[in-house]
């Protein structure tokens, strides 16, 4: 291909939102400059595996590429890896970065992502205590869990529990420490907890739920254990904090763009400035389905917003609007959620836990909200389709298992 004279498109973060962004810029005809500014060392690449399959060496390094390198060299995309955006200047549309220099833009995208929360208590900085954001994170984690190791997990959200899982694949003991009363507690229904929370105990996974962590104990360099606020010591050799992310938008805040906890953007995706755009974990978005707005962290959401973005950037028309989805691999379940469950007023489930293949579906009057599957695709892929078209659903046949799904196939 040649450069043309069309806008000049920056991209910063070069994770799945920024290098999906790139990519759907070309497949979509822009031929002017693109510039994708990045401050980890490597090319983006998708980081679910790093808590799965990459962290249990079922999936090489290599594979977790979006792209290989020789891609973005090939469609004349300027990626500048261990580059930082270290401040906006919207007014004479220009990025800084660091090492002192500049970039021009006609148009941005922050696909800056959310960094994971540090644990402010006692022995944060011990060797041993870790995080898992980041490929690199994710190569120190891996020399850390092992056979006879143990490790505890604070927080028992997604990651804490898929780290939780292959750590037990790997041989390590494990035990989760968590503050609510339940694993998963914002994200799933008590049914779902209970079931997960039983599966992992099977698996020989230690649960201390209700529980804070007061301070890291070591022995001056690395943890030993993790002190309870009732005065208990968790012993560990290692521990992981997966405790929740936070949006990386200060850049846009510090340059006056509209934030709440994300950087507030339109269903183009376009901030407060029509010149700006913010995709992926950074973004604080519209959700038509439920006349919400909110900041989601996964996959899907970082794709279909990268999809708004690039259509309004080359004129396109907009999208279809998608159904929120997302999933997790824990062991050998398949957990599968669409939609939130807001404003529910009942909850039905279909299939049987005890068989470890089953649905919740969470429903506003005879409208399905949302829907949590394990092992159970078709509940998940029919109930998305439902809770995309808002069709009324019949909840005593949508409870019985020999009601195929294909009936309210949409
Ligand atoms: P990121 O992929 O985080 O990319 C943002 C990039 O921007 C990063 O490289 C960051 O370093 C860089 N950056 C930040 N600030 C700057 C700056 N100033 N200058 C330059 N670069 C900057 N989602 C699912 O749907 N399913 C899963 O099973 C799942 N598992 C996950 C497991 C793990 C361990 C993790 C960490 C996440 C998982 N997710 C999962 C979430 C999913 O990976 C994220 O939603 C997705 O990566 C978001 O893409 P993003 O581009 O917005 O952010």
């Amino acid at each position: 291909m040649e450069l043309r004279a069309q806008p000049r498109i920056v991209i910063v973060g070069a994770g799945q939102a920024g290098g999906t962004l790139a990519a759907l810029l070309r497949q979509y005809g822009h031929a002017g400059p693109i510039t994708l500014i990045g401050d980890e060392p490597i090319p983006p690449y998708q980081r679910p595996p790093l808590s799965k399959a990459w962290l249990k060496g079922e999936t090489a390094a290599e594979r977790l590429a979006l792209k290989p390198l020789k891609f973005y060299v090939d469609k004349f995309i300027d990626f500048r890896p261990n580059v930082r955006a270290v401040k906006l200047e919207r007014s004479a549309r220009k990025v800084q970065l660091s090492g002192g220099t500049e970039v021009g833009y006609d148009f941005l995208a922050l696909a800056t992502g959310a960094r994971a929360i540090a644990l402010p208590i006692p022995g944060a900085n011990l060797e041993g205590v870790m995080f898992l954001r980041t490929a690199a994170d994710a190569v120190t984690m891996k020399a850390e869990v092992g056979p006879g190791k143990r490790l505890a997990v604070i927080g028992a959200g997604y990651i804490g529990l898929e780290v939780a899982a292959s750590g037990r694949a790997l041989g390590a003991e494990v035990v989760v420490l968590e503050r609510e009363a339940r694993p998963l507690p914002r994200v799933v229904c008590e049914v779902l907890s209970t079931f997960v929370r039983k599966y992992h105990e099977k698996h020989g996974v230690k649960f201390e739920l209700g529980v804070k962590a007061r301070s890291f104990e070591g022995d001056g360099r690395r943890i030993t254990g993790v002190r309870l606020a009732d005065g208990r010591l968790i012993r560990c050799d290692a521990a992981v904090v997966g405790i929740g992310a936070h949006p990386n938008d200060e850049l846009a805040a510090e340059a006056g763009l509209q934030t709440a906890r994300g950087i507030v953007v339109d269903l183009e995706a376009r901030t407060s400035d029509p010149y700006v755009f913010a995709i992926g974990d950074v973004a604080h978005r519209p959700m038509p389905i439920y006349g919400r707005m909110f900041r989601m962290e996964s996959v899907p959401n970082a794709l279909e917003q990268a999809k708004q973005a690039a259509a309004a950037i080359v004129g396109r028309p907009p999208p279809a609007g998608e159904v929120p989805w997302q999933w997790s691999d824990q062991y050998d379940l398949k957990l599968q959620i669409a939609g939130y469950p807001f404003d529910v007023d009942e909850t039905v489930v279909r299939g049987d836990p005890a068989r470890d293949k089953f649905a919740v579906f969470h429903l506003m009057g005879n409208k399905l909200q949302s829907v949590e599957a394990i092992n159970a695709p078709a509940e998940f892929v029919v109930g998305r389709q439902l809770i995309g078209s808002r069709k009324a659903v019949d909840k005593r046949r949508l409870a019985d298992p020999t009601v195929s799904m294909k009936e309210f196939s949409v």
